[in-house]
């Protein structure tokens, strides 16, 4: 667990060190993980399950032991209730289209948040569409925490799914998802968490919070991108239809009838992405081994350090101001609009994001067209921090 484990940190921008803060919207990869990667097209470049030659071989072991690091990782039963997707939004979009579409008629309901990424939005609103079940949403209050006591009322007999959302990726919310997961099962209401966010940052274990759905983006949490995971309970997994269908996920094709593989094959038609896969199981190792306790203190501390900092610059106003927070940072700053100042600190080497980062509804909620933000890992430094508010502060001084 260290700053120079991450080679990418090394480069420069306009000619300045890269201060980079942009976490959320993806992380950076250390050099085992880019290593892994390299090794297997350098080294054991086969196809994997097919082959009875030694490189599929080795291709395939290198394969399912990443299965099995992220099922340690998320303290999964077994490493057979993860499926290798694209990423969180694959994972969604399957859930809704295979359990959920075999659940839902018209008039029924499907329960999101009002703080969810598109990719916890949109699928739903597809699968409404397709089916003529309704879309409804849990608000929240004006520090970015669910209201969580609306959510009995809400749920009513025609409720099918809930889908939420771990950590916001735009208000740094840390969602008390096992509460909310315990009040929709006394109501017979299964639940799907998106975790891109909540990887990277906490602890994740999927019986304690007794998710039956829970989404993971290999790219937030320091590994590839284009590659992901989704957990399921088996006994959904089990009676689930399949989402793609090809090779891979068949134990028998005849043009009358085709019998399915077993989980997880069912849901990995066609040759998978390996080297993201090789790629993920690495990142979960180093996880693993860096302690999330610890990359959790960390990334705390300089949350804690980042808010004091810049809650003491002129005519800034932080959005999300949840109690429970992961090193989000969501911001205005009065008179500079976040896509200048975005393009303003770039230029000083510091990359932020701006907009509505995915999260449209959440943003519209505080009056305000976007925000500017800030997001730290592990890596990051208080060092960078205090260049980061020297930046905004010449930036602010240029605007009035
Ligand atoms: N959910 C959240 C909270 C996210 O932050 C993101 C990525 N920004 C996603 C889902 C989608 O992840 P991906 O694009 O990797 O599928």
């Amino acid at each position: 667990m260290n700053r120079t484990d991450f080679p990418c940190l090394d480069v420069k921008v306009h000619n300045k060190p890269l201060v980079y803060f942009d976490n959320a919207a993806t992380a950076q990869r250390p050099q085992v993980v880019i290593d892994a990667i390299n090794n297997y097209y350098s080294k054991t470049n086969a196809n994997v399950h097919r082959g009875v030659h030694s490189l599929s071989g080795e291709a395939t072991d290198l394969f399912e032991a990443a299965r099995i690091s992220m099922a340690k990782l998320l303290n999964s039963p077994s490493e057979k209730n993860l499926i290798f997707t694209r990423g969180c939004t694959e994972g969604v979009n399957l859930v809704a289209q295979t359990f959920v579409r075999s659940r839902v008629q018209a008039g029924d309901e499907i329960i999101v948040t009002e703080m969810e990424h598109h990719s916890n939005i949109v699928p739903w609103q597809l699968l409404c569409e397709q089916t003529g079940a309704i879309l409804k949403v849990l608000p929240f209050n004006d520090n970015g925490e669910l209201q969580i006591e609306l959510l009995n009322d809400l749920i009513t007999d025609k409720t099918q799914f809930m889908a939420v959302v771990h950590v916001s990726n735009s208000l740094g919310t840390i969602n008390p998802v096992k509460q909310i997961i315990k009040i929709a099962h006394a109501r017979d209401v299964p639940v799907l968490i998106d975790g891109a966010q909540a990887m990277p940052h906490i602890k994740v274990d999927v019986q304690d919070l007794d998710c039956d759905f829970y989404t993971v983006s290999g790219h937030k949490m320091y590994g590839p991108t284009g590659i992901g995971i989704l957990y399921g309970k088996m006994e959904h997994l089990e009676a689930m239809p399949p989402y793609h269908g090809g090779g891979e996920m068949i134990s028998h094709v005849t043009f009358e009838k085709t019998v399915y593989n077993a989980v997880p094959a069912k849901f990995e038609a066609g040759t998978p992405n390996i080297a993201g896969a090789i790629g993920l199981g690495v990142a979960a190792d180093y996880i693993l081994k860096a302690g999330i306790e610890n990359i959790h203190q960390t990334d705390n501390e300089l949350l804690k350090y980042a808010t004091e900092q810049l809650l003491k610059v002129d005519g800034l106003r932080i959005i999300g101001t949840a109690q429970n927070k992961v090193s989000v940072i969501s911001f205005t700053l009065k008179g500079v609009h976040p896509h200048d100042l975005g393009t303003i600190l770039d230029h000083y080497g510091v990359a932020i994001r701006t907009g509505h980062h995915c999260t449209m509804p959440a943003i519209k909620h505080f009056n305000v067209p976007a925000t500017a933000r800030a997001s730290f890992a592990f890596y990051n430094t208080k060092a960078e921090i205090d260049y980061f508010i020297e930046s905004l502060e010449k930036a602010r001084e240029m605007f009035n």
